[in-house]
């Protein structure tokens, strides 16, 4: 079968972003298991958001926050909810997703490995006036739809995943 060049380029870059080792740390110095509710993901009710979609880490304001993974930036500012945001695209087509940062790493940091210290751990936009916690988010641009299941939202978890599960 002949397959067309337009589709040998897309196709080579969605299977090349499985090739990329995809370790995962906690994005939090210094943090372990113990800094985060063991119900934090999924978590309800949760607002306008229904459910959490994601784990807060609880810390110290100014602990520095590091990439969980690799990553590519794509995003870091300023958004309603999640204030300081940094969006990191990483292996096997994952978002990233940290929020409530207090002040972003100085030094460039379009490209990031695993503990690189991207930011600082604050309670920027809705998390003001709650105790410090990052919240982390990892998304999966590609559905997995055999995650799906009878909770709240729960077709849902065809793209938020639990990031605790991919903590080594
Ligand atoms: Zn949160």
């Amino acid at each position: 079968m002949k397959i067309k060049k337009r589709f040998w380029i897309p196709l080579a870059i969605l299977v090349a972003g499985f090739l990329i080792p995809d370790p995962g740390i906690i994005p939090v110095a210094g943090a372990s298991r113990s800094d985060w509710h063991a119900d934090t993901f999924w978590f309800e009710p949760w607002g306008s958001s229904v459910t959490h979609k994601g784990i807060d880490i609880f810390g110290n304001k100014g602990t520095s926050v590091i990439a969980a993974g690799y990553g590519i930036r794509l995003f870091e500012g300023t958004l309603p909810k999640g204030g300081k945001v940094l969006i990191y695209l990483g292996p096997r087509w994952r978002i990233h997703y940290y929020a409530h940062v207090d002040s972003f790493a100085t030094s460039p940091h379009w490209l990031v490995s695993p503990g690189d210290k991207i930011a600082t751990l604050g309670d920027s936009g809705n998390a003001k006036g709650k105790p410090p916690h990052l919240h982390y988010s990892l998304v999966t641009l590609i559905p997995y739809p055999w995650r799906i299941d009878q909770s709240t939202q729960g077709w849902k978890k065809s793209f938020y995943l639990n990031p605790v599960d991919h903590f080594d």
